[in-house]
C-alpha cells in the first residue's frame, strides 16, 4: 500500500518536498476495518506539513490505488533514536554537522524551527524580525542577526528558512555558510561553472548566509557576493545574514558590502538571562522527553551563563544520566561533577575596576592615568593591556569597556585588544607579564 501511494506522491510533488517529507515518513499502522492509519514522521515540521496537506492526499491516493477508504489519519512524530553521545560528538564536530545538514537537500536542517526557540528579553527583537521575514515581509531586507557564539543565530536563521517553506513550498530557499559560499565559488571558477552557480544563488527567493564575518579578506568572493546580493534584492528576494559582530567591525570587508549589509535591519542577540535559561532547559527536557528536577535545572541555569550551546552541552550530559539509568534522576551532585568535567564551574566575577587597579599597581602608575588621555608609552601600553584583560576576563562589550576607561570609543578598545593579542605571539616578556596579571586578577 505504502509504496503505491509513495509513487503517487513522487509523481505529484516537487523533488525537495518528496525527499523531505514523504520519503522519511512511514506507514506505522493501518486498520482497514476501522478505516484508520497512523503515519510516523521524523519531526514537527513534517507533521505540520502532513496535517496541512499530505494526509488529505494520502486518503485520496489510498482510495485510488487500493480502494481503501480512510476516515481517520493520525500523524505522529517519532524521533529517530539517536545516541546522545553521538549527538554530543556531532555538535563538537562541524564536519559531521555539515554532512547531516547536506542530507536534507535544500541545506536546511528541519530540527531548527521557531517552535523550539525560546524567546526572552535578549533575543525577542531578532525573533520577531526573523519571523516576519519568514512570512514574506520585505521590511527588514536584508536582515542581519549578530551576536556571540552559541546564542541562536543559526537556529533563528534556519527556522526562518523552514517556516518560509512551510508557508510557501514553491519558493526557493537556500541556506549556506559564508565558507560554503566561498568554496562553491572557488570550485565553480576552477571548473568553469560560475554561470550555473550564479543562477543557483541569484534566483533565490530567500537566501540565508551564515557567519558573514568569514568573508573577511576574501576579495573575489566578496565581489561575487556583492552581485548576488544586488540581484536578489533586485527581484525582491529576501536575504538574512548572521555575523559575530557588526559589519563595520569586520576587518577587510569592502565598504560597499558594509553599507549594503546595513541597508535593512541589524539586530543583536545577547546572552539569555536567568529566567530564559531556565525556560530553555525546560524546553530541552520536554523535547528530549527527559524529566529533570526543578532544582537541578535552576542550578544549571545559574552556573552556566555563557551561551545556549554550553547550556545544551551540560543538559545533554545530565540527560545521559537520566536516560540510561532508568528511574534514576540526575542530582545537583551529578550536575556539579559534569560542570567540573566540562570546566564550566562559574568563575567569580572579575570587574573592570579590579583589573584596572591590578594593572595600575603592577606598572606602578595610577588608575586615573589608566583611564585618562595621556599618550606616552609608559601609560598607553598598560592601558591597552588593561583593556585587553577586560575583554578577556569579563563579559563586557567593547563600548562598555570604553566607558569604563574614561569614555573612550569602542574602536579604541578594539584596536588595543587587537594590538595586544597580535603582539602576544611574538613578544615573550609581554606573554609573561600577561600571564602574571591574569593570575593576580583571577586570584590563583
Ligand atoms: P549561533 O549560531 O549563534 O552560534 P546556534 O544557533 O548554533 O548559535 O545555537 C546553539 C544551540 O543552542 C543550538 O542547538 C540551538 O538550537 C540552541 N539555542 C540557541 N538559542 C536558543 C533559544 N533561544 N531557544 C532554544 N534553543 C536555543
Ligand atoms: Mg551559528
Amino acid at each position: 500500500l505504502w509504496s503505491a501511494i509513495a509513487d503517487r506522491f513522487r509523481n505529484k510533488l516537487e523533488r525537495p518536498s518528496y525527499d523531505n517529507f514523504i520519503q522519511p515518513a512511514r506507514l506505522a499502522q493501518f486498520d482497514a476495518s476501522k478505516h484508520t492509519a497512523v503515519i510516523e514522521v521524523p519531526n514537527e515540521l513534517s507533521r505540520d506539513r502532513w496535517l496541512k496537506t499530505y494526509a488529505k492526499e494520502f486518503t485520496t491516493f489510498a482510495f485510488e490505488t487500493n480502494q481503501m477508504l480512510l476516515a481517520n489519519i493520525e500523524v505522529r512524530v517519532v524521533e529517530p533514536v539517536v545516541d546522545l553521545i553521538e549527538e554530543i560528538e556531532k555538535n563538537d564536530n562541524p564536519d559531521l554537522q555539515r554532512q547531516a545538514v547536506l542530507k536534507h537537500g535544500n541545506n536546511l536542517d528541519p530540527k531548527y524551527i521557531f517552535d523550539t526557540f525560546v524567546v526572552g528579553a535578549t533575543n525577542q527583537l531578532a525573533y520577531g524580525a526573523a519571523l516576519a521575514v519568514s512570512e514574506g515581509s520585505l521590511e527588514y531586507n536584508p536582515l542581519l542577526l549578530y551576536g556571540g557564539v552559541g546564542l541562536g543565530k543559526t537556529h533563528l536563521m534556519q527556522a526562518t528558512g523552514n517556516n518560509a517553506l512551510l508557508n510557501d513550498p514553491n519558493q526557493k530557499v537556500l541556506y549556506v555558510t559564508s565558507e560554503q559560499f566561498t568554496n562553491d565559488f572557488i570550485s565553480a571558477v576552477r571548473n568553469g561553472t560560475t554561470e550555473k552557480l550564479r543562477e543557483e544563488y541569484r534566483n533565490a527567493d530567500l537566501l540565508l548566509v551564515d557567519d558573514v564575518q568569514f568573508l573577511s579578506g576574501k576579495e573575489s568572493t566578496q565581489q561575487e557576493f556583492f552581485h548576488t546580493f544586488n540581484d536578489i534584492l533586485g527581484h525582491s528576494g529576501r536575504i538574512v545574514m548572521t555575523s559575530d559582530r557588526l559589519p563595520k567591525d569586520i576587518p577587510d570587508l569592502e565598504d560597499r558590502l558594509v553599507s549594503r549589509f546595513q541597508w535593512g535591519l541589524s539586530v543583536d542577540i545577547n546572552k539569555p538571562d536567568f529566567e530564559t535559561r531556565i525556560a530553555i532547559l525546560l524546553e530541552m527536557s520536554e523535547k528530549e522527553n527527559i524529566e529533570v528536577d526543578r532544582n537541578v535545572i535552576e542550578f544549571i541555569a545559574k552556573q552556566v551563563d555563557s551561551n545556549v550551546r554550553e547550556l545544551e552541552g551540560v543538559f545533554k550530559r545530565v540527560a545521559v544520566i537520566s536516560k540510561f539509568d532508568s528511574g534514576v534522576k540526575a542530582t545537583i551532585d551529578d550536575a556539579t561533577k559534569i560542570l567540573a568535567e566540562l570546566d564550566i564551574a562559574q568563575k567569580s566575577e572579575v570587574t573592570i575596576g579590579f583589573i584596572q587597579e591590578t594593572v595600575a599597581k603592577f606598572f606602578n602608575i595610577s588608575v586615573a592615568d589608566l583611564k585618562g588621555k595621556k599618550r606616552n608609552k609608559e601609560i598607553v601600553i598598560p592601558r591597552q593591556i588593561a583593556m585587553y584583560l577586560s575583554r578577556e576576563l569579563t563579559d563586557n562589550s567593547l563600548p562598555n569597556i570604553g566607558r569604563e576607561f574614561g569614555g573612550k570609543d569602542h574602536t579604541t578598545v578594539m584596536h588595543a585588544t587587537e594590538k595586544i593579542s597580535n603582539n602576544l605571539e611574538k613578544n615573550s616578556p609581554l606573554q609573561k607579564n600577561i600571564a602574571i596579571l591574569k593570575k593576580q586578577i583571577s586570584g590563583e
